[in-house]
Protein backbone atom coordinates (compact mmCIF):
# COMPACT_ATOMS: atom_id res chain seq x y z
CA UNK A 1 0.00 0.00 0.00
CA UNK A 2 1.18 3.23 -1.17
CA UNK A 3 1.94 6.02 1.54
CA UNK A 4 0.17 9.23 0.49
CA UNK A 5 1.09 12.88 1.16
CA UNK A 6 -0.40 16.70 1.62
CA UNK A 7 0.41 19.48 -0.22
CA UNK A 8 0.01 23.09 1.18
CA UNK A 9 -3.50 24.42 1.11
CA UNK A 10 -6.35 23.46 -1.31
CA UNK A 11 -9.68 24.39 -1.15
CA UNK A 12 -12.69 21.90 -1.73
CA UNK A 13 -15.28 24.02 -4.24
CA UNK A 14 -18.85 22.58 -5.03
CA UNK A 15 -18.12 19.43 -7.42
CA UNK A 16 -21.24 19.54 -9.65
CA UNK A 17 -19.96 16.68 -11.42
CA UNK A 18 -23.04 14.22 -11.26
CA UNK A 19 -24.79 16.32 -13.71
CA UNK A 20 -22.87 15.24 -16.65
CA UNK A 21 -22.18 11.65 -15.32
CA UNK A 22 -25.27 10.36 -15.46
CA UNK A 23 -25.25 9.01 -19.65
CA UNK A 24 -22.32 7.58 -20.99
CA UNK A 25 -20.31 9.33 -23.88
CA UNK A 26 -21.93 10.13 -26.71
CA UNK A 27 -21.02 10.44 -30.30
CA UNK A 28 -21.42 14.01 -31.61
CA UNK A 29 -22.82 13.98 -34.99
CA UNK A 30 -20.95 16.06 -38.26
CA UNK A 31 -21.43 19.30 -37.66
CA UNK A 32 -22.25 21.60 -41.08
CA UNK A 33 -18.72 22.77 -41.14
CA UNK A 34 -15.71 22.33 -39.27
CA UNK A 35 -13.15 24.71 -38.56
CA UNK A 36 -9.82 23.77 -37.88
CA UNK A 37 -6.80 26.29 -36.56
CA UNK A 38 -3.46 25.38 -37.06
CA UNK A 39 -1.96 26.24 -34.23
CA UNK A 40 -3.86 24.01 -31.08
CA UNK A 41 -0.75 23.01 -29.12
CA UNK A 42 1.72 25.12 -27.64
CA UNK A 43 4.57 26.09 -30.07
CA UNK A 44 4.74 26.68 -33.48
CA UNK A 45 1.71 26.69 -35.59
CA UNK A 46 1.12 24.49 -38.19
CA UNK A 47 1.85 24.76 -42.06
CA UNK A 48 -1.57 24.58 -44.22
CA UNK A 49 -1.00 21.70 -46.60
CA UNK A 50 -3.98 22.52 -48.55
CA UNK A 51 -6.06 25.49 -50.66
CA UNK A 52 -9.37 26.32 -50.90
CA UNK A 53 -11.33 23.56 -53.11
CA UNK A 54 -8.89 21.02 -52.59
CA UNK A 55 -10.95 17.74 -51.56
CA UNK A 56 -9.55 16.07 -48.66
CA UNK A 57 -9.90 12.95 -46.57
CA UNK A 58 -10.95 11.58 -42.81
CA UNK A 59 -7.48 12.24 -40.89
CA UNK A 60 -5.43 13.56 -44.39
CA UNK A 61 -2.28 15.43 -43.04
CA UNK A 62 -4.05 19.16 -43.61
CA UNK A 63 -1.19 20.66 -41.32
CA UNK A 64 2.28 20.16 -41.35
CA UNK A 65 4.25 20.50 -38.03
CA UNK A 66 6.91 23.53 -38.32
CA UNK A 67 9.97 22.93 -35.65
CA UNK A 68 10.79 21.06 -33.03
CA UNK A 69 7.67 22.72 -30.70
CA UNK A 70 5.01 21.89 -32.76
CA UNK A 71 2.41 19.31 -33.87
CA UNK A 72 0.42 18.37 -37.28
CA UNK A 73 -3.28 19.14 -37.81
CA UNK A 74 -6.14 16.71 -39.84
CA UNK A 75 -8.72 16.91 -41.36
CA UNK A 76 -11.38 15.36 -38.71
CA UNK A 77 -13.84 14.64 -41.79
CA UNK A 78 -13.55 14.05 -45.43
CA UNK A 79 -15.04 16.80 -47.21
CA UNK A 80 -13.89 19.80 -49.09
CA UNK A 81 -11.64 23.10 -48.28
CA UNK A 82 -13.71 26.17 -48.36
CA UNK A 83 -11.60 28.68 -46.53
CA UNK A 84 -7.85 28.61 -44.87
CA UNK A 85 -8.47 31.99 -43.11
CA UNK A 86 -8.32 33.63 -39.92
CA UNK A 87 -11.19 33.25 -37.97
CA UNK A 88 -12.08 33.42 -34.29
CA UNK A 89 -10.58 30.73 -32.06
CA UNK A 90 -10.76 29.60 -28.40
CA UNK A 91 -8.31 31.61 -26.68
CA UNK A 92 -8.46 34.03 -23.78
CA UNK A 93 -6.91 37.03 -25.82
CA UNK A 94 -10.13 36.43 -27.92
CA UNK A 95 -7.71 37.15 -30.76
CA UNK A 96 -8.80 35.17 -34.14
CA UNK A 97 -5.97 32.71 -35.85
CA UNK A 98 -5.06 30.75 -39.09
CA UNK A 99 -8.02 28.21 -39.35
CA UNK A 100 -8.79 25.56 -42.31
CA UNK A 101 -12.23 25.10 -42.93
CA UNK A 102 -14.06 22.26 -43.90
CA UNK A 103 -17.10 21.43 -45.28
CA UNK A 104 -17.89 17.56 -44.70
CA UNK A 105 -19.00 15.50 -47.41
CA UNK A 106 -21.14 13.09 -44.90
CA UNK A 107 -19.37 9.85 -46.44
CA UNK A 108 -16.67 10.33 -43.76
CA UNK A 109 -13.56 8.24 -45.95
CA UNK A 110 -10.85 7.67 -44.08
CA UNK A 111 -7.06 7.80 -45.21
CA UNK A 112 -5.66 4.61 -44.93
CA UNK A 113 -4.65 4.31 -41.22
CA UNK A 114 -1.05 2.05 -40.97
CA UNK A 115 -0.86 0.99 -37.20
CA UNK A 116 2.59 1.00 -36.15
CA UNK A 117 4.22 -1.78 -34.74
CA UNK A 118 6.20 0.22 -31.81
CA UNK A 119 8.54 -1.88 -30.13
CA UNK A 120 10.53 -2.15 -33.68
CA UNK A 121 10.85 1.22 -34.10
CA UNK A 122 13.77 3.59 -32.79
CA UNK A 123 12.61 5.84 -30.04
CA UNK A 124 13.24 9.11 -32.52
CA UNK A 125 11.30 7.75 -35.18
CA UNK A 126 8.54 6.81 -32.92
CA UNK A 127 8.43 10.52 -31.61
CA UNK A 128 8.90 11.61 -34.97
CA UNK A 129 5.43 9.87 -35.92
CA UNK A 130 3.49 10.88 -32.80
CA UNK A 131 4.46 14.71 -33.80
CA UNK A 132 3.00 13.99 -37.02
CA UNK A 133 0.32 12.09 -35.78
CA UNK A 134 -0.68 15.64 -34.02
CA UNK A 135 -0.34 14.29 -30.43
CA UNK A 136 -0.55 17.28 -27.56
CA UNK A 137 -1.43 17.07 -24.09
CA UNK A 138 -5.39 16.79 -24.10
CA UNK A 139 -5.17 17.94 -19.73
CA UNK A 140 -5.27 21.57 -21.38
CA UNK A 141 -1.64 22.58 -21.67
CA UNK A 142 -1.71 21.15 -24.92
CA UNK A 143 2.39 20.60 -25.07
CA UNK A 144 3.50 18.34 -27.96
CA UNK A 145 3.52 14.96 -26.60
CA UNK A 146 6.71 14.06 -29.03
CA UNK A 147 8.64 16.08 -26.84
CA UNK A 148 7.69 15.16 -23.62
CA UNK A 149 8.24 11.81 -24.07
CA UNK A 150 11.96 12.33 -25.16
CA UNK A 151 13.83 11.77 -21.89
CA UNK A 152 16.98 13.80 -23.70
CA UNK A 153 20.13 13.56 -21.57
CA UNK A 154 18.84 11.62 -18.29
CA UNK A 155 18.55 8.94 -20.30
CA UNK A 156 15.28 7.76 -18.68
CA UNK A 157 12.13 9.25 -16.52
CA UNK A 158 12.30 6.54 -13.89
CA UNK A 159 8.05 7.63 -12.71
CA UNK A 160 5.65 7.86 -15.43
CA UNK A 161 2.55 9.15 -13.88
CA UNK A 162 -1.16 9.26 -15.78
CA UNK A 163 -3.18 12.10 -13.99
CA UNK A 164 -6.44 11.24 -13.64
CA UNK A 165 -7.10 13.18 -10.74
CA UNK A 166 -9.84 15.78 -13.44
CA UNK A 167 -10.12 17.92 -9.82
CA UNK A 168 -11.79 21.15 -11.18
CA UNK A 169 -15.38 21.36 -10.90
CA UNK A 170 -18.07 20.46 -13.19
CA UNK A 171 -15.39 18.55 -15.63
CA UNK A 172 -16.35 14.99 -16.03
CA UNK A 173 -14.52 14.04 -19.60
CA UNK A 174 -11.39 11.98 -18.09
CA UNK A 175 -13.93 10.23 -15.64
CA UNK A 176 -16.03 9.05 -18.69
CA UNK A 177 -13.26 8.05 -20.09
CA UNK A 178 -11.64 6.21 -17.43
CA UNK A 179 -15.07 4.60 -16.60
CA UNK A 180 -15.48 3.21 -20.43
CA UNK A 181 -12.09 3.12 -22.47
CA UNK A 182 -9.89 2.49 -19.46
CA UNK A 183 -7.86 -0.62 -21.60
CA UNK A 184 -6.88 1.91 -24.51
CA UNK A 185 -5.52 4.36 -21.17
CA UNK A 186 -3.33 1.70 -20.54
CA UNK A 187 -2.22 0.51 -23.57
CA UNK A 188 -1.10 4.22 -24.47
CA UNK A 189 0.61 4.06 -20.67
CA UNK A 190 2.75 1.27 -21.72
CA UNK A 191 3.63 2.97 -25.03
CA UNK A 192 4.78 5.76 -22.67
CA UNK A 193 6.26 3.35 -20.47
CA UNK A 194 8.72 1.95 -23.11
CA UNK A 195 10.02 5.36 -24.98
CA UNK A 196 10.27 7.05 -21.21
CA UNK A 197 12.12 3.62 -20.13
CA UNK A 198 10.29 3.98 -16.49
CA UNK A 199 10.70 2.00 -13.64
CA UNK A 200 7.37 2.32 -12.28
CA UNK A 201 4.03 3.53 -13.84
CA UNK A 202 1.52 5.69 -11.07
CA UNK A 203 -2.19 6.05 -12.05
CA UNK A 204 -3.78 8.99 -9.74
CA UNK A 205 -7.12 9.53 -9.31
CA UNK A 206 -9.51 11.24 -6.83
CA UNK A 207 -11.91 9.43 -4.79
CA UNK A 208 -14.40 10.95 -5.92
CA UNK A 209 -14.98 8.89 -9.28
CA UNK A 210 -14.88 5.08 -7.50
CA UNK A 211 -16.16 3.70 -10.87
CA UNK A 212 -13.55 4.97 -12.77
CA UNK A 213 -11.12 3.89 -9.84
CA UNK A 214 -12.07 0.19 -10.77
CA UNK A 215 -12.48 0.26 -14.40
CA UNK A 216 -8.94 1.12 -14.30
CA UNK A 217 -7.88 -1.35 -11.48
CA UNK A 218 -9.26 -3.71 -13.85
CA UNK A 219 -7.59 -2.57 -17.06
CA UNK A 220 -3.72 -2.54 -14.85
CA UNK A 221 -4.80 -6.21 -13.68
CA UNK A 222 -1.91 -7.75 -15.67
CA UNK A 223 0.42 -4.84 -15.17
CA UNK A 224 2.53 -3.32 -12.75
CA UNK A 225 0.70 -0.02 -12.76
CA UNK A 226 -0.65 1.01 -9.56
CA UNK A 227 -4.28 2.74 -9.57
CA UNK A 228 -4.12 5.15 -6.60
CA UNK A 229 -7.00 7.12 -4.89
CA UNK A 230 -6.53 10.48 -3.84
CA UNK A 231 -8.22 12.69 -1.62
CA UNK A 232 -10.64 15.22 -3.50
CA UNK A 233 -8.82 18.31 -3.24
CA UNK A 234 -8.64 20.75 -5.48
CA UNK A 235 -5.84 21.49 -7.13
CA UNK A 236 -4.49 18.08 -6.35
CA UNK A 237 -4.33 17.50 -10.45
CA UNK A 238 -1.65 20.01 -10.75
CA UNK A 239 1.37 18.09 -11.89
CA UNK A 240 3.61 19.30 -8.58
CA UNK A 241 0.88 18.99 -6.35
CA UNK A 242 0.01 15.00 -7.53
CA UNK A 243 3.78 14.30 -8.17
CA UNK A 244 3.98 15.30 -4.47
CA UNK A 245 0.71 13.48 -3.42
CA UNK A 246 2.18 10.25 -5.11
CA UNK A 247 5.84 10.02 -3.97
CA UNK A 248 6.62 12.74 -1.69
CA UNK A 249 8.61 14.66 -3.78
CA UNK A 250 8.45 18.61 -3.62
CA UNK A 251 9.22 20.53 -6.75
CA UNK A 252 11.42 23.33 -5.68
CA UNK A 253 10.22 26.52 -6.61
CA UNK A 254 11.23 27.28 -10.12
CA UNK A 255 12.02 23.88 -10.85
CA UNK A 256 9.50 21.29 -13.08
CA UNK A 257 8.40 17.29 -11.60
CA UNK A 258 10.76 16.31 -14.51
CA UNK A 259 13.70 17.36 -12.77
CA UNK A 260 12.95 14.79 -9.79
CA UNK A 261 12.69 12.26 -12.49
CA UNK A 262 9.00 12.36 -13.14
CA UNK A 263 7.18 12.86 -16.39
CA UNK A 264 3.37 13.05 -16.13
CA UNK A 265 0.37 13.01 -18.59
CA UNK A 266 -3.01 13.04 -18.58
CA UNK A 267 -5.08 9.92 -19.37
CA UNK A 268 -6.54 11.08 -22.54
CA UNK A 269 -3.52 11.60 -23.63
CA UNK A 270 -2.54 8.09 -23.06
CA UNK A 271 -5.69 7.19 -24.89
CA UNK A 272 -5.05 9.25 -27.86
CA UNK A 273 -1.86 7.62 -28.27
CA UNK A 274 -2.91 4.40 -27.99
CA UNK A 275 -5.46 5.15 -30.95
CA UNK A 276 -2.31 6.93 -33.20
CA UNK A 277 -0.36 4.07 -32.25
CA UNK A 278 -2.26 1.21 -32.66
CA UNK A 279 -4.73 1.92 -35.24
CA UNK A 280 -2.78 4.67 -37.17
CA UNK A 281 -5.61 7.64 -36.54
CA UNK A 282 -4.04 10.68 -35.93
CA UNK A 283 -5.87 13.19 -33.38
CA UNK A 284 -9.31 14.56 -34.58
CA UNK A 285 -11.89 14.00 -31.86
CA UNK A 286 -11.88 14.46 -28.33
CA UNK A 287 -14.27 13.63 -25.40
CA UNK A 288 -15.72 16.91 -24.09
CA UNK A 289 -18.17 17.61 -21.20
CA UNK A 290 -21.10 19.94 -22.11
CA UNK A 291 -22.62 21.23 -19.08
CA UNK A 292 -24.16 24.20 -16.80
CA UNK A 293 -27.10 26.04 -18.05
CA UNK A 294 -28.16 23.25 -20.69
CA UNK A 295 -30.85 20.56 -20.47
CA UNK A 296 -28.85 17.54 -20.43
CA UNK A 297 -25.40 17.86 -19.53
CA UNK A 298 -23.14 14.85 -21.13
CA UNK A 299 -19.92 14.22 -22.42
CA UNK A 300 -19.78 13.98 -26.40
CA UNK A 301 -16.84 12.42 -28.49
CA UNK A 302 -16.45 15.54 -30.96
CA UNK A 303 -14.28 15.77 -33.71
CA UNK A 304 -11.67 18.83 -33.41
CA UNK A 305 -13.18 22.03 -35.74
CA UNK A 306 -16.44 21.56 -34.20
CA UNK A 307 -18.43 25.09 -33.44
CA UNK A 308 -18.85 25.53 -29.84
CA UNK A 309 -22.67 26.82 -30.72
CA UNK A 310 -23.60 22.94 -32.79
CA UNK A 311 -22.09 21.02 -29.80
CA UNK A 312 -24.30 23.24 -27.23
CA UNK A 313 -27.40 22.97 -29.20
CA UNK A 314 -27.04 18.82 -29.02
CA UNK A 315 -27.61 19.47 -24.67
CA UNK A 316 -30.81 21.08 -25.45
CA UNK A 317 -32.44 24.25 -26.76
CA UNK A 318 -30.01 27.16 -25.57
CA UNK A 319 -31.66 29.25 -22.68
CA UNK A 320 -31.90 32.56 -22.73
CA UNK A 321 -30.46 33.10 -19.40
CA UNK A 322 -27.35 31.91 -20.59
CA UNK A 323 -24.10 34.75 -20.09
CA UNK A 324 -21.63 33.21 -22.04
CA UNK A 325 -20.18 29.76 -22.04
CA UNK A 326 -16.77 28.74 -19.88
CA UNK A 327 -14.40 27.36 -21.82
CA UNK A 328 -12.32 24.84 -18.91
CA UNK A 329 -13.63 24.78 -15.35
CA UNK A 330 -14.59 27.37 -13.59
CA UNK A 331 -11.10 27.65 -11.23
CA UNK A 332 -8.69 28.13 -14.31
CA UNK A 333 -10.91 28.24 -17.38
CA UNK A 334 -12.46 31.29 -19.66
CA UNK A 335 -15.46 33.03 -20.90
CA UNK A 336 -14.93 32.19 -24.86
CA UNK A 337 -15.29 35.24 -27.28
CA UNK A 338 -18.01 33.68 -29.26
CA UNK A 339 -20.48 30.74 -29.40
CA UNK A 340 -18.52 30.42 -33.27
CA UNK A 341 -15.47 29.30 -32.19
CA UNK A 342 -14.53 25.68 -32.64
CA UNK A 343 -13.67 22.98 -30.52
CA UNK A 344 -9.59 22.40 -29.91
CA UNK A 345 -7.45 19.68 -28.88
CA UNK A 346 -7.84 21.76 -24.89
CA UNK A 347 -11.56 22.07 -25.14
CA UNK A 348 -11.92 19.39 -21.69
CA UNK A 349 -15.21 20.91 -20.93
CA UNK A 350 -17.87 23.90 -22.00
CA UNK A 351 -20.00 25.33 -18.92
CA UNK A 352 -22.88 27.35 -19.95
CA UNK A 353 -22.96 30.51 -17.30
CA UNK A 354 -26.10 31.66 -15.54
CA UNK A 355 -26.48 34.27 -12.91
CA UNK A 356 -28.16 31.17 -11.03
CA UNK A 357 -25.44 29.10 -11.51
CA UNK A 358 -22.51 31.58 -11.75
CA UNK A 359 -23.63 34.68 -9.72
CA UNK A 360 -21.69 38.20 -10.41
CA UNK A 361 -19.50 38.70 -7.65
CA UNK A 362 -19.83 40.92 -5.02
CA UNK A 363 -18.17 44.42 -4.89
CA UNK A 364 -14.41 44.07 -4.61
CA UNK A 365 -13.39 45.51 -0.48
CA UNK A 366 -10.29 46.24 -0.01
CA UNK A 367 -7.65 43.67 1.50
CA UNK A 368 -7.33 43.22 5.24
CA UNK A 369 -4.25 40.92 5.78
CA UNK A 370 -6.73 37.86 7.01
CA UNK A 371 -4.09 35.83 5.68
CA UNK A 372 -6.45 33.13 3.89
CA UNK A 373 -5.36 33.37 1.11
CA UNK A 374 -1.71 32.03 1.82
CA UNK A 375 -3.13 28.95 3.83
CA UNK A 376 -5.17 27.79 0.79
CA UNK A 377 -2.29 28.71 -2.06
CA UNK A 378 -1.22 25.22 -2.80
CA UNK A 379 2.49 26.97 -3.89
CA UNK A 380 3.19 28.06 -0.47
CA UNK A 381 3.15 31.57 -1.51
CA UNK A 382 1.87 34.68 -0.21
CA UNK A 383 -1.05 35.73 -2.35
CA UNK A 384 -1.83 38.88 -0.60
CA UNK A 385 1.66 40.37 -0.92
CA UNK A 386 2.14 39.57 -4.66
CA UNK A 387 -1.67 41.13 -4.70
CA UNK A 388 0.41 44.69 -3.47
CA UNK A 389 3.32 44.23 -5.42
CA UNK A 390 1.61 43.79 -8.89
CA UNK A 391 -0.70 46.50 -7.90
CA UNK A 392 1.34 48.74 -6.72
CA UNK A 393 3.72 47.91 -10.33
CA UNK A 394 6.54 46.46 -8.09
CA UNK A 395 6.83 43.69 -10.72
CA UNK A 396 10.73 43.34 -9.48
CA UNK A 397 9.90 42.41 -6.21
CA UNK A 398 6.31 40.17 -7.03
CA UNK A 399 9.46 38.27 -9.10
CA UNK A 400 11.31 38.04 -5.92
CA UNK A 401 8.00 36.44 -3.63
CA UNK A 402 7.98 33.44 -6.59
CA UNK A 403 5.44 35.30 -8.60
CA UNK A 404 6.38 33.12 -11.55
CA UNK A 405 5.59 29.91 -9.00
CA UNK A 406 2.26 30.40 -9.36
CA UNK A 407 -0.36 27.83 -11.02
CA UNK A 408 -3.42 30.25 -11.23
CA UNK A 409 -5.26 27.76 -9.61
CA UNK A 410 -7.33 30.74 -8.16
CA UNK A 411 -7.60 29.37 -4.57
CA UNK A 412 -6.82 32.78 -3.10
CA UNK A 413 -9.43 34.31 -5.11
CA UNK A 414 -12.01 31.24 -4.23
CA UNK A 415 -11.38 32.15 -0.20
CA UNK A 416 -10.41 35.61 0.20
CA UNK A 417 -13.37 37.74 2.13
CA UNK A 418 -12.82 40.61 0.37
CA UNK A 419 -13.63 39.30 -3.02
CA UNK A 420 -10.01 40.52 -4.57
CA UNK A 421 -9.68 39.26 -8.15
CA UNK A 422 -6.14 38.17 -7.16
CA UNK A 423 -5.18 35.51 -9.91
CA UNK A 424 -6.20 38.91 -12.19
CA UNK A 425 -3.48 40.85 -10.59
CA UNK A 426 -1.11 37.96 -11.01
CA UNK A 427 -1.47 37.38 -14.90
CA UNK A 428 -1.49 41.27 -15.41
CA UNK A 429 1.87 41.22 -13.33
CA UNK A 430 3.21 38.26 -15.25
CA UNK A 431 2.13 39.97 -18.74
CA UNK A 432 4.01 43.51 -17.97
CA UNK A 433 7.51 41.16 -17.15
CA UNK A 434 7.14 39.42 -20.29
CA UNK A 435 6.04 42.44 -22.37
CA UNK A 436 9.14 44.34 -20.72
CA UNK A 437 11.40 41.46 -21.02
CA UNK A 438 10.41 41.28 -24.68
CA UNK A 439 11.26 44.95 -24.81
CA UNK A 440 14.17 45.14 -23.28
CA UNK A 441 15.26 42.26 -26.15
CA UNK A 442 14.52 44.60 -28.94
CA UNK A 443 16.52 47.38 -27.57
CA UNK A 444 19.33 45.23 -27.37
CA UNK A 445 18.67 44.21 -30.99
CA UNK A 446 18.29 47.30 -31.94
CA UNK A 447 21.52 48.15 -30.10
CA UNK A 448 23.30 45.96 -31.59
CA UNK A 449 21.82 46.97 -35.07
CA UNK A 450 23.20 50.32 -34.86
CA UNK A 451 26.84 49.97 -33.37
CA UNK A 452 27.25 47.16 -36.43
CA UNK A 453 25.76 49.70 -39.10
CA UNK A 454 28.33 52.77 -37.06
CA UNK A 455 31.50 49.99 -37.52
CA UNK A 456 30.19 49.21 -41.52
CA UNK A 457 30.13 53.02 -41.93
CA UNK A 458 33.57 53.59 -40.36
CA UNK A 459 34.54 50.60 -42.13
CA UNK A 460 33.60 51.85 -45.55
CA UNK A 461 34.86 55.30 -45.22
CA UNK A 462 38.75 54.27 -44.09
CA UNK A 463 38.70 51.64 -47.18
CA UNK A 464 37.58 54.65 -49.58
CA UNK A 465 40.23 56.42 -47.86
CA UNK A 466 43.08 54.02 -48.18
CA UNK A 467 41.74 53.56 -52.17
CA UNK A 468 42.47 56.91 -52.49
CA UNK A 469 45.79 57.22 -51.16
CA UNK A 470 46.95 54.01 -53.11
CA UNK A 471 45.41 55.77 -56.39
CA UNK A 472 47.01 59.52 -55.72
CA UNK A 473 50.51 57.70 -55.04
CA UNK A 474 50.26 55.68 -58.33
CA UNK A 475 49.92 58.79 -60.07
CA UNK A 476 52.59 61.87 -61.05
CA UNK A 477 49.55 64.06 -62.15
CA UNK A 478 50.14 67.18 -59.92
CA UNK A 479 46.59 67.73 -59.46
CA UNK A 480 46.37 63.81 -57.92
CA UNK A 481 49.30 65.33 -55.34
CA UNK A 482 47.09 68.43 -54.91
CA UNK A 483 44.50 66.51 -53.26
CA UNK A 484 47.19 64.56 -51.74
CA UNK A 485 48.91 67.52 -49.94
CA UNK A 486 46.59 71.24 -50.19
CA UNK A 487 49.84 73.01 -48.68
CA UNK A 488 51.87 71.96 -51.53
CA UNK A 489 49.34 72.16 -53.74
CA UNK A 490 49.10 75.89 -53.24
CA UNK A 491 52.64 76.90 -52.91
CA UNK A 492 52.58 75.68 -56.47
CA UNK A 493 49.71 77.20 -57.50
CA UNK A 494 51.47 80.82 -56.63
CA UNK A 495 54.27 79.90 -58.65
CA UNK A 496 51.91 79.41 -61.25
CA UNK A 497 50.33 82.75 -60.73
CA UNK A 498 53.35 84.90 -60.35
CA UNK A 499 55.06 83.29 -63.61
CA UNK A 500 51.85 84.12 -65.58
CA UNK A 501 52.05 87.70 -63.71
CA UNK A 502 55.74 88.06 -64.73
CA UNK A 503 54.72 86.89 -68.11
CA UNK A 504 52.19 89.71 -68.65
CA UNK A 505 48.88 87.63 -68.62
CA UNK A 506 46.09 89.35 -67.18
CA UNK A 507 42.28 88.62 -67.73
CA UNK A 508 42.28 91.52 -70.23
CA UNK A 509 44.57 90.15 -72.39
CA UNK A 510 44.26 86.79 -72.46
CA UNK A 511 42.43 86.36 -76.09
CA UNK A 512 45.48 87.39 -77.27
CA UNK A 513 47.69 85.11 -76.19
CA UNK A 514 49.30 82.52 -78.17
CA UNK A 515 47.67 79.22 -78.12
CA UNK A 516 50.36 77.44 -76.26
CA UNK A 517 50.01 80.02 -73.30
CA UNK A 518 46.32 79.69 -73.51
CA UNK A 519 46.75 75.73 -73.06
CA UNK A 520 49.09 76.50 -70.05
CA UNK A 521 46.38 78.84 -68.39
CA UNK A 522 43.94 76.39 -68.70
CA UNK A 523 46.49 73.55 -66.47
CA UNK A 524 46.83 76.54 -64.14
CA UNK A 525 43.25 76.82 -63.60
CA UNK A 526 42.81 73.09 -63.66
CA UNK A 527 45.33 73.05 -60.70
CA UNK A 528 43.56 76.04 -59.16
CA UNK A 529 40.06 74.37 -59.29
CA UNK A 530 41.82 70.93 -57.68
CA UNK A 531 43.60 73.18 -55.02
CA UNK A 532 39.90 74.54 -54.10
CA UNK A 533 38.22 71.02 -54.06
CA UNK A 534 41.20 69.84 -51.70
CA UNK A 535 40.79 72.92 -49.43
CA UNK A 536 37.20 72.13 -49.26
CA UNK A 537 37.77 68.87 -47.70
CA UNK A 538 40.90 69.97 -45.60
CA UNK A 539 39.53 73.58 -44.45
CA UNK A 540 43.04 73.93 -42.00
CA UNK A 541 45.02 73.88 -44.59
CA UNK A 542 47.03 77.49 -44.25
CA UNK A 543 47.47 78.50 -47.88
S1 LIG B 1 -7.58 36.58 1.58
FE1 LIG B 1 -8.02 38.53 0.59
S2 LIG B 1 -8.31 39.95 2.31
FE2 LIG B 1 -7.33 38.13 3.15
S3 LIG B 1 -5.15 38.61 3.03
FE3 LIG B 1 -5.64 37.54 1.18
S4 LIG B 1 -6.07 39.17 -0.26
FE4 LIG B 1 -6.19 40.08 1.73
S1 LIG C 1 -3.56 31.43 -7.84
FE1 LIG C 1 -1.38 31.45 -7.39
S2 LIG C 1 -1.19 32.61 -5.52
FE2 LIG C 1 -3.35 32.05 -5.73
S3 LIG C 1 -3.51 30.17 -4.59
FE3 LIG C 1 -3.11 29.57 -6.69
S4 LIG C 1 -0.91 29.38 -6.81
FE4 LIG C 1 -1.35 30.49 -4.94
Amino acid sequence: MRTLHTFHGGVHPAEHKQESTTLPIAQAPLPSQLIVPLQQHLGQRAKPLVHVGDKVLKGQLIGQADGAISCAVHAPTSGTVSAVDVAPVPHPSGLPDLCITIIPDGAEQWVECIPLDYETLSASELRQRLRDFGLAGLGGAVFPSHIKLNPGVQGTFPTLILNGAECEPWITCDDMLMRERAAEIVAGAKIMQHLLGASEVLIGIEDNKPQAIAAMRTACAETSFEVIAIPTLYPSGGTKQLTQILTGRETPSGGRSTDLGVQMFNVATAYSLARAVLHGEPLISRIVTVTGNVDAPRNYEVLLGTPVKELLALAGTPRTDTQGIIMGGPMMGFTLPAESVPVVKATNCLIAKSPALFPPPPPTLPCIRCTQCAQACPVDLQPQDLYWFARGREFGKAQEYNLFDCIECGCCDYVCPSHIPLVQYYRYAKSEIWAREREKQQADLARERHEFRLARIEREKKERADKLAAKTQGSKAPSANAEADPKKAAIQAAIERAKLKRAGVTPQNVENLPTETLKEIEEIEARRAQLKQAMEKQPDTPV
